[in-house]
This record gives structure tokens, C-alpha cells and sequence, in this order.
């Protein structure tokens, strides 16, 4: 997704307090940096146990649907949506604000524009539970095959960042890009945990299910959606 640029939407991401400016700063500290940043988590922050909470990240969050949801239905869950294009980012903080005024707030949802191709740059060894991948640009010509977020490149870049047994969940309703991504995931030595090739009419993987904007988009056309999971290597 790439929006028509949207002018002063940089400078609208720098003076947003939701976007990160400078998320190597928080490498190896997000939960700290949650805390400060949400008032009502203080008093949790302050409990004495400093445990970590759980940390999912969405790459190519596009205008943050998903991910706006998936952290009001879990609270004691962080979510820090990655997307690469401030006029598409601005979308999602546009959203946001909605929601809030709409009397819907979030005490555990960040946002960093920023190219995920730097992710270990920004998160620590073991620091993130969950990467989710929606639609994913497929990069169909063979030469870009290094760009697709499934690729072995990025699988290896997700290893970096994930805990042990930590799971990455890509949806797409690309039959090519789905393949091969089960491909690099079986030779990059990740366990593959299922995969549907039609998830809206496979029960047990809808259960729970929350619809991103290009999945609303490509299933109103008919398209069927696969989903897979696959997990990182334990040691
Ligand atoms: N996930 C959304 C959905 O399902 O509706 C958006 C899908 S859109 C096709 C893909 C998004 O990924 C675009 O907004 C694009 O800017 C972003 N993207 C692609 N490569 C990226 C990268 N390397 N780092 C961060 N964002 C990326």
C-alpha cells in the first residue's frame, strides 16, 4: 500500500506522541518505555515485580486496523505496529484519534515508521512474542524475491528478535506468495505449526480472527485467504 504522499504527514508522525521517534533508544525496554508513556500503567510499573509483558508487533501495519483491535480485545498485551510510510501512517493515527474520541483508549498500542529491515535494530534478542504479517507485498519477480517479509532474509531477521518458540502468523490471499513462503520457512529451519489455503471457511482457524483492511478488501472479491503459522526454532 502507498498512499499518494501526503504533504506534512512527516511532520505529523514527528509531533505524534504514539510514534516512536527513536526506537533504538527503546531496544531492550519496551515495557519500560509503555509504562512511561501511559499514565494508567503507572501503578502497575510501580508493583515492584518489573516483569516484562508480552510484546506482538504487526510489519506493514498499512492504516492499522488490525492491530487497533487486536489490542483493545487484549490490554495486558503490548502491540507496536511497524509501517514504512508516513502518508500511510498518518492513516492509522487518524484512526486512532477516532476511536478515542469516540471513548475507546489504548494504553498498550505504539507506532514506528520505520523500514522493517532494521527490526533488530529496534527490539533485543528474545524481546518479542509474536510477528504478525498481513498481506504482504508479494514482489512477484524473482529478482525481489529478498524483499518479500516471508523470505529467508527476513525469517532470519525475525530470529533475531522472537523468544524461542515464538511464532510468526502471515495471512495473504497470494497462492505464489503463499507457497513460497512455506518454502524459505522449511528451509530456514522454522517448524511450520498449520496452515488453511481458506481461512474464512476453516473454523478452527477463523476462530478469533481479525479482519485487516486488504483482507476485507480481497474477500469481498472472492479471493480465498491463507494464514500460516510458523514457529521459531526453541534453541
Ligand atoms: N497489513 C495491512 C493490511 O493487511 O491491510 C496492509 C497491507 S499493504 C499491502 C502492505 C504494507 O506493508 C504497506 O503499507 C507497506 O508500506 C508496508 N511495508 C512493506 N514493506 C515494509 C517494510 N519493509 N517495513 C515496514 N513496512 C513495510
Amino acid at each position: 500500500m502507498r498512499l499518494r504522499n501526503i504533504p506534512g504527514a512527516k511532520e505529523e508522525m514527528e509531533r505524534s506522541i504514539y510514534v516512536v521517534e527513536k526506537p533504538s533508544l527503546c531496544k531492550g525496554s519496551w515495557t519500560k518505555t509503555f509504562d512511561s508513556m501511559y499514565e494508567v500503567r503507572k501503578s502497575h510499573a510501580l508493583d515492584g515485580t518489573g516483569k516484562s509483558r508480552p510484546l506482538h508487533i504487526e510489519i506493514g501495519m498499512g492504516k492499522g486496523k488490525f492491530l487497533m483491535e487486536m489490542a483493545r480485545r487484549n490490554p495486558d498485551i503490548d502491540y507496536i505496529g511497524l509501517e514504512m510510510f508516513s502518508s500511510v501512517l498518518l492513516r492509522a493515527l487518524q484512526k486512532r484519534e477516532e476511536a478515542e474520541k469516540n471513548g475507546l483508549t489504548f494504553s498498550n498500542l505504539l507506532f514506528i515508521r520505520e523500514d522493517a529491515r532494521l527490526l533488530s535494530d529496534f527490539f533485543a534478542g528474545g524481546e518479542v512474542d509474536r510477528i504478525y504479517l498481513n498481506f504482504s507485498d508479494p514482489w512477484p519477480k524473482a529478482r525481489h524475491a529478498k524483499r518479500r517479509l516471508t523470505s529467508r532474509t527476513f525469517l532470519s531477521r525475525y530470529e533475531s528478535v522472537l523468544i524461542p518458540g515464538g511464532r510468526v502468523e502471515f495471512k495473504t490471499d497470494n497462492r505464489n506468495l503463499a507457497l513460497f513462503s512455506l518454502e524459505e520457512a522449511k528451509a530456514a529451519g522454522w517448524t511450520i505449526l498449520g496452515f488453511t489455503e481458506d481461512l474464512h471457511h476453516d473454523p478452527a482457524f477463523l476462530e478469533g480472527n481479525v479482519m485487516t483492511e486488504y483482507e476485507e478488501k480481497f474477500s469481498s472479491l472472492g479471493n480465498p485467504i491463507w494464514k500460516i503459522i510458523l514457529e521459531r526454532r526453541r534453541s
